[in-house]
């Protein structure tokens, strides 16, 4: 069996070009994504569904789920727009609860490694390694301290689990 992997370089330019002059946390997912040509919409969806990229000619929506938190919301549009930036794709993609993998994954489908894609560029949209590095140097950040994991997260507006994955990622914690 082939043994696919995610291309984290590539994905780590798009996410930077993506970001173009913004240059401070938390990051304007709308405007990346209008940017990108897309609209976002939030809708009823049922519940384990997170997001749904539309691409239709020229036409490209992302539907986020209304009911799930600001931070799930933005992970999700972040995410949405990593396949956007990253991956040719169908018409309609259907995200349901993605579980977050950052880690190296291994895969053998070429569908997880789009997922695990799409999972790091929304990482590295919503917290660039640069920006965390400056803040760790300039706030002093101590991790024993539990609240200091919750400042953080809620200054780039993400969830604490992602932020802990994230600096666990860059060896910043
Ligand atoms: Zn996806």
């Amino acid at each position: 069996m082939t043994v696919l992997k995610p291309s984290y370089l590539r994905v780590r330019r798009r996410a930077e070009e993506a970001l173009q002059n913004l240059t401070q946390p938390p990051v304007d997912v709308m405007a990346v994504a209008a940017r990108l040509g897309a609209e976002v919409r939030p809708f009823d969806l049922s519940a384990d569904v997170s997001g749904i990229l539309y691409r239709e000619g020229d036409r490209r929506v992302i539907v986020v789920n209304q009911h799930h938190s600001v931070v799930r919301q933005r992970f999700t549009i972040a995410h949405e727009i990593g396949h956007l930036a990253l991956h040719k794709g169908e018409a309609v993609h259907v995200d349901e609860k993605f579980p977050i993998y950052f880690r190296d994954g291994r895969s053998t489908t070429a569908e997880n490694v789009l997922e695990i894609e799409a999972n790091a560029f929304a990482a590295n949209l919503l917290m660039p390694a640069d920006w965390l590095r400056a803040d760790l140097d300039s706030m002093r950040i101590d991790f024993s301290d539990d609240e200091a994991l919750v400042r953080l997260a809620d200054r780039y507006q993400v969830s604490t689990q992602a932020m802990a994955l994230r600096l666990a990622s860059l060896a910043l914690i």
